[in-house]
């Protein structure tokens, strides 16, 4: 009898000094997951690289909030593939919101993706590159029970600027009528508050000196876990560590914005002047309909109270058009909700459905020439008025977080140091000018400065004083 053939397996897997390239798509909690992910594989001995050619591992961290999420990752992907042909050993990954979403299928219908792993899977990476090197593709998406999701520790020495993400809770428990977040990143749970402080506090100890609290619904923060404090209350935790100089967060859900969160605003002089509400529709029904919640009129009280509280406060908002049903009638409310509201800034997009969503199973009735006239009209208002505001800023002095180079930093000139650098305003706007010292000395540092010049998105200025440290 012929012995059965030994099974071909590729050589042990050795991760030292392998390269990963990740292309992230989305918000800034994909932003944050890279960050995990790169720590994770870093403690696994890979190294980072900019150049997706030197790479061995090239991972795509998707969302599936915009349109044809799929399409995306592999149009980013099949533009790669002459590299796989260059390179047998590099691999294709795909994480986030698409990779959850869909799994295994994703194998199936894509023969050069390698593995598939789902934002509870990150601490797993290792695992599942190693189980790939053996010959097999690998898809592993179950989500944590959240009674026992571990928060991957954040790692502070990897944070090289003055601004850091930190997330305070994963999921969601609202399931908006149209949105895919609570099925790909399950439900709501809160990372404790001592948790949060600490990982702050180690955060200011590298010279962080900005964080911005990530969460799908911030203002539902402890609502799950007995024994924590609200949003409110954390916020105050948070800024009173001592050297953080701001704290920001996203993003609020209307419902959620209760008084004391809204009032911190007024007495809390690390929060920052700036609050993103999306209120999606200006029409009730429709409103009623994406099951947010809350009424138009709920909306702006909302709005009024933070601007009572804190006067100069900048709103931003997200606004879904075409949503099925959104009669014109429903369409010129949200015209006037945008109208009246005064954003300094809006994010808007056509409505289009997502996958396993209730509103899914509607009729997708508004014409596509109707949304984009609408997304036009919705988006003309709010240039001019963006740019009404933006104006307002001119000769106004504001204190900026330096956060670097700017773009078009130049060194020297005329025997004299002079450094171009960039920075934000209270208020998130960036504002670029020039300095006496080497932009390394100014990081994280505040300033005061003139606005000079409006920009359509940005201000230009002249210092006027350093602030104390
Ligand atoms: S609150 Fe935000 S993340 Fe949660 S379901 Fe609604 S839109 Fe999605």
């Amino acid at each position: 009898m012929l012995e059965p053939a030994a099974p071909q397996l590729e050589p042990a897997f050795d991760a030292a000094n392998q390269r990963v390239h990740v292309i992230t798509h989305g918000c800034q909690m994909n932003v944050y997951d890279t960050h995990r992910i790169l720590q994770v594989l870093g403690a696994a001995g890979w190294v980072e690289t900019s150049d997706p050619t030197l790479a061995d591992l090239v991972l795509v961290n998707s969302c599936s909030v915009r349109d044809r999420p799929e399409k995306k990752i592999i149009g980013t992907l099949s533009r790669m593939l002459p590299l796989k042909e260059a390179h047998p050993g590099l691999r294709f990954g795909v994480c986030g919101c698409v990779a959850q979403q869909h799994g295994e299928s994703l194998l199936k219908k894509v023969p050069y993706i390698d593995i598939v792993f789902g934002p509870d899977r990150i601490a797993d990476l290792p695992e599942i590159i190693a189980e790939n090197r053996t010959g097999r593709r690998v898809a592993m998406t179950e989500l944590d029970d959240p009674s026992d999701h571990a928060f991957l520790p954040v790692d502070p020495t990897v944070e090289t600027g003055p601004s850091a993400f930190l997330t305070i809770m994963k999921g969601c428990d609202r399931f908006c009528s149209y949105c895919i977040v609570p099925y790909v990143r399950g439900r709501q749970v809160s990372k404790p508050a001592a948790v949060v402080v600490a990982e702050v506090e180690s955060l200011v100890r590298v010279g962080v000196r900005e964080v911005t609290l990530l969460g799908q619904n911030v203002n539902a923060y402890g609502k799950d876990r007995a024994g924590e404090p609200s949003f409110a209350d954390l916020l105050a935790r948070v800024a009173a560590v001592v050297g953080l100089y701001r704290v920001r967060f996203v993003t609020s859900h209307p419902a959620d914005a209760d008084d004391a969160m809204l009032d911190m605003f007024g007495s809390l002089p690390s929060l920052a002047k700036g609050l993103h509400l999306p209120v999606q529709s200006g029409s009730d029904s429709v409103l009623f309909r994406m099951r947010r919640g809350y009424d138009v009129a709920r909306y702006m009280d909302r709005l009024a109270r933070v601007r009572r509280a804190c006067p100069g406060i900048a709103l931003s908002s997200d606004i879904i058009v075409g949503y099925p049903g959104e009669t014109p009638e429903d369409f010129e409310a949200t015209m006037s909700l945008v109208q009246a509201a005064h954003f300094d800034s809006l994010f808007s997009f056509k409505y289009s459905p997502r996958p396993g969503t209730a509103a899914a199973k509607v009729k997708d009735d508004v014409p596509e020439t109707e949304k984009a006239a609408r997304l036009a009209r919705v988006q003309s208002l709010q240039d001019s008025i963006s740019a009404r505001r933006m104006n307002g800023y001119l000769g106004s002095e504001e204190v900026v977080l330096v956060e670097g180079p700017s773009r078009f930093a130049r060194v020297g000139g005329r025997g004299k140091l002079r450094t171009e650098v960039q920075g934000r305003t209270s208020t998130n706007v960036m504002v670029n000018f020039g300095i006496d010292r080497v932009a390394a000395e100014a990081r994280g540092r505040l300033v005061r400065v003139r606005i000079d010049e409006v920009l359509s998105h940005s201000l230009r200025g002249t210092v006027i004083s350093w602030e104390a440290d």
